[in-house]
């Protein structure tokens, strides 16, 4: 559903307990201009040299089984005065965290390969002794129990890898905006607001702008079509944003 609000990125904030906002329009021509880009590109990487073009990073991908994902732009101002565009994609790319030119995730993507590899095979592993052929019905609700306590501790262990900075210069954990009897949303800070206002407190750039849209196939349930404008999202992003948006002069 498009949404004509100019203010689609806020969130409530603890410290000044008061709403947060992050106006959409001065992003919109970056936004329209990111767009033509991915369609005459057809490629998540826009330099010149086409030779070297990893097949991995063509928008292919967003018209597959994995269908579109929303992708994001953010329009700050330097120190100096100067405007700088940030471009970002939700969550990973084709099993990448990281393509020059998007800003990176909120993790160290080496420490999320680092934690997830080893612990991926062990579940894989304990997948595979459970469609043995011999199994006792003991030893396969023993190794369900095992395999549901991995993925568990392994979501834990990714949450507590990312770091939330805001224009305060203050830093925090995922746990911290989440009750902890609920638990944190799988996909948690991987959308494109948050991974575009970290990246600009950490550098110490001014946001003047932010929007989000969908590209590639429409997704599942229909409610994201390419080209569209949508609202950062209230059950991953809600609770954050707030504290993200926090500090920023002149808002
Ligand atoms: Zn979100
Ligand atoms: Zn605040």
């Amino acid at each position: 559903m498009p949404c004509n609000s100019d203010r689609l990125c806020a969130g409530h904030c603890r410290a000044c307990a008061t709403t947060h906002s992050l106006a959409r329009e001065p992003a919109l021509d970056a936004a329209l201009q990111l767009m033509q880009m991915l369609d005459k590109t057809k490629d998540m990487d826009f330099s010149q040299n086409t030779a070297n073009r990893s097949p991995k990073l063509s928008t292919d991908f967003l018209y597959s089984k994995a269908l579109g994902k929303m992708f994001g732009v953010l329009v700050c101002e330097k120190n100096n005065g100067e405007l700088l565009t940030l471009k970002a994609f939700s969550g990973q790319y084709n099993g990448l965290w990281e393509i020059e030119g998007w800003v990176p995730p909120l993790f160290d993507a080496e420490n999320f390969w680092n934690l997830t590899t080893p612990v991926e095979k062990r579940i894989k592993a304990i997948g595979r002794e459970m469609e043995g052929a011999h199994i006792t019905p003991e030893r396969y609700s023993q190794l369900q129990g095992q395999r549901k306590r991995c993925s568990q501790d392994l979501m834990k262990q990714i949450h507590s890898l990312y770091r939330l900075q805001n224009f305060n210069n203050q830093q925090a954990t995922l746990s911290e905006f989440f009750p902890a009897n609920q638990g944190i949303p799988t996909g948690t800070g991987d959308c494109c607001a948050p991974k575009l206002l970290n990246f600009a407190a950490t550098r110490k750039l001014k946001p003047l702008g932010l929007v989000e849209f969908f590209w590639g196939k429409t997704n599942r349930s229909s409610t994201r079509h390419q080209g569209q404008f949508y609202p950062a999202c209230r059950d991953k992003c809600g609770p954050i944003l707030g504290f993200l948006l926090c500090g920023i002069k002149g808002l």
